[in-house]
C-alpha cells in the first residue's frame, strides 16, 4: 500500500513538474552527519536533476562517513563546515532548496536558518514522523523505507523514469539498502524489492555497492569494535536491554572518525532476546544517543521524551549536554517506565 500525505498548502507534483520544465538553480541538502540514505537520496536526486539540465549543488551541514565517499557526485558535494560562505551563497541564490531525509530545519544546524530565510521555494522529501512544515512542496510518507525510495517514487510520479541513469540508480540503491538494513527491516515491502529490481536494471551494481559500503573496515575500527563489545557493553537481561557507552579517551585512542561508530548499536540489538539497545557516545561538545528496538517497542518515544531527539519506532536518536556518566544513568532511570513493554 502506498500512502502519501499531502500537506494542506503543498504544491502538487504537477506544479513541481511545471517548475522543473525550465532551468533552475537548485540546492539539495540533508541532515547533519549524513548516512547512506541521506547521501543516497541527495546524490540520486542530484544526478536526476542534472540530467534535466538544472544547475544543482548538494550542500551538507557536516562531513559524512568515508565509506560513502565512493558515491558518484561526492567530489562536488559542499560541506557547510568546510565552505560556509559558498554554501550560504548557494542557498541564498537558489530557486529551489530540496530537503531530503529530514523534515525539521533544526536537523541541519546553522544551515537551517539560512534555508528558512532564503527566498527559494522549498521541497521536503522524507519518511520521518512529525514534519515541522517549512516547505512549499511536500513529498512525505512515513511508511516508506528510505528517503531514496521517496526520490524514486517522485521521479516516477513526475513521469521521468527514463532519467534514472546508472548514477541515479547507484545512489538510490545505496540509500534504500542502508536504511532498510540491507532489505531486512519490516519496511522492506515487496514493492521496495520491485524498485530495487528496477534500479539494478537501470545500472546499479548491487554486489559492488554492498562491498563498497560494508567491506571498508580499517584495522583500527575492528580493534576498536572488539574493545567496545568486550569492555563497554552492558546487558540488562531482566529488561531485555543492552547498552554501550563510549568515552572520549577510547575514541581518541583508536583515531575514530565519522562513520566508524556506525552500526555498533546493532550488535547490542542482535543479542538473542534483546528488545532495546542503546549506544551512548561522548562526542565532546555533547553526548549522542542511538536507540534501536525490535517489534512494537517505541525507541523514538524515549529519544523524544528524554533526549531531545526522535526518529522511527525501531531506530531513533537524541542527545544530552550532561556528562557521559549522568547520561547513562538517566537512560537507566527511564527504563522502569518501559518495563511492561520490555518484559511482555
Ligand atoms: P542514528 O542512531 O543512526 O544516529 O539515528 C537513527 C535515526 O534516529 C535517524 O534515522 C533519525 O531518524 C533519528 N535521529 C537520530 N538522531 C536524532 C536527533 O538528534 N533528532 C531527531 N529528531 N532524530 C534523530
Ligand atoms: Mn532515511
Amino acid at each position: 500500500m502506498i500512502v502519501l500525505f499531502l500537506f494542506k498548502n503543498s504544491m502538487t507534483v504537477n506544479d513541481l513538474r511545471k517548475e522543473l520544465s525550465e532551468s533552475k538553480r537548485i540546492v539539495i541538502t540533508t541532515h547533519h552527519k549524513p548516512d547512506g540514505d541521506a547521501m543516497g537520496s541527495s546524490l540520486g536526486l542530484y544526478h536526476f536533476l542534472c540530467s534535466l539540465g538544472h544547475e544543482v549543488h548538494v550542500v551538507t551541514p557536516t562531513d559524512y562517513p568515508y565509506f560513502l565517499h565512493w558515491m558518484p557526485g561526492h567530489p562536488e558535494v559542499i560541506d557547510f563546515l568546510q565552505d560556509p560562505n559558498k554554501a550560504a551563497e548557494l542557498v541564498a541564490q537558489a530557486d529551489w532548496v530540496f530537503c531530503l531525509d529530514f523534515n525539521n530545519l533544526s536537523r541541519i544546524n546553522e544551515l537551517g536558518e539560512l534555508v528558512r530565510q532564503s527566498p527559494a521555494k522549498k521541497a521536503m522529501v522524507d519518511h520521518h514522523l512529525e514534519p515541522e512544515g517549512f516547505e512549499d512542496f511536500r513529498y512525505w510518507d512515513t511508511t516508506s523505507c528510505a528517503a531514496a525510495e521517496m526520490v524514486y517514487r517522485l521521479i516516477v510520479d513526475l513521469g521521468l523514469k527514463n532519467h534514472i541513469n546508472r548514477d541515479v540508480a547507484t545512489c538510490l540503491y545505496t540509500g534504500i539498502m542502508t536504511d532498510s538494513g540491507s532489505f531486512r527491516f519490516p519496511s522492506t515491502t515487496a514493492n521496495v524489492h520491485r524498485i530495487i529490481a528496477d534500479l539494478i536494471d537501470a545500472g546499479a551494481d548491487n554486489s559492488r555497492i554492498h562491498e563498497l559500503i560494508y567491506d571498508t573496515n580499517s584495522e583500527n575500527r575492528l580493534k576498536f569494535l572488539g574493545r567496545v563489545l568486550g569492555e563497554r557493553m552492558t546487558v540488562i537481561h531482566e529488561l531485555h536491554t543492552a547498552y554501550i557507552s563510549i568515552d572520549k579517551a577510547l575514541l581518541h585512542q583508536y583515531d575514530i572518525v565519522t562513520g566508524d561508530t556506525e552500526g555498533i548499536v546493532n550488535y547490542a540489538l542482535s543479542i538473542h532476546g534483546i528488545k532495546l539497545a542503546a549506544l551512548i557516545i561522548d562526542r565532546g561538545e555533547l553526548r549522542k544517543l542511538s536507540f534501536r528496538s525490535k517489534g512494537e517497542f517505541p525507541a523514538n518515544e524515549i529519544a523524544k521524551k528524554y533526549f531531545q531527539g526522535g526518529g522511527h519506532r525501531n531506530a531513533a536518536g537524541g542527545m544530552s549536554t550532561d556528562t557521559l556518566e549522568n547520561t547513562v544513568n538517566k537512560f537507566l532511570e527511564v527504563l522502569p517506565e518501559y518495563e511492561y513493554l520490555l518484559t511482555e
